[in-house]
């Protein structure tokens, strides 16, 4: 048994964002029923029993909780309880990790991340919030290549990416620590009854060995912030190219599609979809070049299960 929902799709600032009024943003305000907006990216994974694990902690995550009955408390497991088991953290980015903060009720979290982006959330004292009581928040260390299990079933493997560290957390690069080696950035795989999902929200390039891993998948959501390496700059001026800010673009040469093309046997998804994508309408030609090239876009809402 293995199911993956996702609870929202965009990307930072989620869809329309409150201070764009690209055509895009103007669109989904206008029209929602033909460009629908988009909450923040966001997962649930569960295998068999019934601990529920969130992937990341979305700015959004309190509607998103409450608009999901799985993740919701049960009133004969006494006043105060939570189905979710534990939260896998892929990143320190603000977008990542902001919900934490909203799950600061005293209640007990696990929380997995790795060495480095464990340091950058305690660097910052808003999360001692989550520490106010022994026992309310308990770290599980994230180390590249290392097989863990979570739940019943579910055995998880973090994949190594590389990239930046978030800009608010810079001043730990300027402290001239070596932080090579200790990747706050990661994706990954996660596999329960012979299935496999690799999850890779951001992609800062495609090595041979992550395309070995997408092969042997059954589902792979991969990194869709940006349809083009120009599109933010082009939308708002002075803003970088998307493979400086570490996403591989979807078009082009050397883009996803292209750099995944033999890629066959998983179902292809691209998740984390910037306000900025042309392929948030559903009618643009992006779109269908998306579509005709074996891939999707995710939709908030979108679920995969597998029994057995
Ligand atoms: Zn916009």
């Amino acid at each position: 048994m293995l199911n993956l929902k996702l609870l929202g799709t965009a990307a930072g600032g989620g869809f329309p964002q409150w201070n764009c009024a690209c055509s895009l943003c103007h669109l989904s305000r206008s029209n929602p029923v033909i460009v629908p907006p988009r909450l923040h990216l966001q997962a649930v994974l569960s295998g068999v029993g019934p601990e529920r694990f969130l992937i990341n902690a979305s700015p959004d995550l309190k509607f998103q909780m409450e608009s999901y009955p799985p993740l919701h408390p049960t009133p004969e497991c006494g006043p105060r309880n939570s189905p979710v088991s534990g939260i896998l953290l892929t990143g320190a980015d603000l977008d990542q990790v902001l919900g934490l903060l909203l799950l600061r009720e005293f209640q007990p979290l696990r929380v997995y991340a790795t060495a480095l982006t464990r340091r950058i959330l305690e660097a910052n004292s808003f999360f001692r919030m989550l520490q106010r009581v022994p026992g309310q928040l308990t770290w599980a260390e994230l180390v590249p290549g290392q097989s863990f299990q979570i739940g019943e079933s579910i055995v998880c493997t973090p994949i190594p990416m590389h990239g930046g560290l978030p800009y608010y957390a810079d001043s730990l690069r300027r402290g001239g620590q070596a932080l090579e080696d200790a990747p706050a950035n990661i994706g990954l795989l996660i596999e329960s009854g012979g299935r496999r999902i690799a999850y890779t929200p951001s992609l800062p390039q495609i090595t041979g060995e992550l395309q070995a891993i997408y092969n042997a998948c059954d589902l792979i959501l991969v990194d869709g912030t940006f349809w083009s390496d120009t599109e933010l700059s082009q939308t708002h001026e002075g803003t970088p190219l998307a493979r400086a800010i570490g996403h591989i673009p979807m078009s082009g040469l050397d883009g996803t599609m292209d750099l995944l093309r033999s890629v066959s046997r998983p179902q292809k998804v691209f998740i984390h979809i910037n306000n900025t994508n042309p392929v948030l309408d559903p009618r643009s030609p992006e779109r269908r070049i998306v579509e005709e090239s074996g891939w999707r876009i995710a939709d908030d809402g979108s679920e995969w299960s597998w029994n057995g």
